[in-house]
């Protein structure tokens, strides 16, 4: 089968590779019929999140179910499904409290032998362990590319908003308008807030923001201390979710939120930062970070999908096939498009 693996900084490649095999009675063999590129996928493109030469990338995906084991009750081949970006054992510590996301098995698809040594799926096949916690099938009438967010990007919206606390009337600031960003903000109006603003610095991305229903604020153009200040009535917002992963979006959220507001971080750290933590203590913020609990959100996104509540597709700007993956991220890399999805 052909299989997008990471080479080297900047370099990806497509490979022929054998087919994958069952090797669990818990597991599943899919044919991929979509994935996606996503920002997680770019930490490994520059090398900050490192991996292994050859290892297939990419953890957003779509397909047809090919085997299944003996294990498997409850799919069988020829179901359309939609997966979750990380495998979990569902029988540990952290499983059994529902916090899937920690599990002491955990796996996560295309990340190399650090995060558990799982072949992604930007590939024609792909195994899939713990197939019945990992695998949805799709509800009819849902497209392959709106169902492929339940997976990953919508779980994380969802998370950071709803799965951080946000009570109906919140107001919410979400800094970063990458897709987990504009997720958030529609898990946020979903989720009952009275008003959501949306700062980035990207035209297109504050456009959409707006299309969703959000304030949109310019990072650089305006200033988003002020405009805040101005919309909550001076007292900064009840939650922020930081969707960037960089210092100075974090800070600038710790500054735009109330006393006693909560600080949702799903922008990802992987290293020492420097932020006003005495504003933070002093302001007595809540910080909830972390990548999301995907698993333990994935009936309930997708029925918002299925519901079309929560609607991804506008943030589907390219569809390419698998054999154009270098191309695919040399474009997203440029930040030329939001979600890119590849079809195999
Ligand atoms: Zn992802
Ligand atoms: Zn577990």
């Amino acid at each position: 089968m052909h299989a997008v693996t990471f080479e080297a900084p900047g370099e990806v490649a497509l490979t022929e590779k054998p087919d994958p095999e069952l090797e669990a009675p818990t597991d599943a063999i899919i044919r991929v019929e979509a994935t996606g590129v996503c920002g997680s996928d770019l930490h490994i493109y520059h090398g900050r999140v490192q991996i292994e030469p050859g290892f297939t990338i990419g953890h957003e995906y779509v397909g047809t179910v090919e085997a299944v084991g003996d294990g498997v009750s409850d799919l069988a081949p020829g179901d359309r499904v939609l997966g979750c970006f990380q495998v979990a054992c569902g029988t540990c510590f952290f499983c059994r409290h529902g916090d899937f996301h920690k599990c002491d098995e955990s796996r996560t698809f295309g990340h190399g032998a650090t995060l558990g040594d799982l072949q992604g799926t930007q590939a024609e096949l792909a195994l899939i362990p713990h197939a019945s916690r990992t695998l949805r099938k799709i509800p009819d009438g849902l497209s392959d590319e709106v169902a492929l967010f339940a997976g990953d990007v919508a779980g994380t919206g969802y998370h950071a908003t709803v799965g951080a606390g946000l009570r109906a009337g919140d107001t919410v600031v979400v800094l970063g308008l990458g897709p987990v960003g504009l997720s958030a903000v529609q898990s946020a109006l979903v989720g009952g807030a009275s008003q959501v603003i949306a700062i980035d610095t990207v035209e297109q991305r504050l456009d959409m923001a707006k299309s969703f229903g959000a304030v949109p604020v310019h990072l650089t153009e305006q200033d988003p201390r002020a405009e805040i200040k101005t919309l909550t009535g001076g007292r900064g917002v009840d939650l922020a979710v930081e969707a960037v992963g960089n210092p100075q979006a974090l800070e600038l959220a710790i500054r735009l939120t109330r006393k006693c507001g909560t600080v949702s971080i799903v922008g990802v750290y992987a290293e020492r930062v420097e932020v006003h933590m005495g504003l933070a203590w002093i302001k007595a913020l809540r910080m909830v970070m972390g990548h999301a609990n995907v698993i333990g959100h994935l009936d309930s996104v997708l029925a918002l999908l299925a519901s079309g509540r929560l609607d991804p597709s506008p943030l589907v700007t390219h569809h390419m096939p698998l054999a154009d993956a270098p191309e695919a991220y040399r474009i997203y890399d440029n930040r030329e498009a939001l979600k890119i999805v590849l079809n195999p």
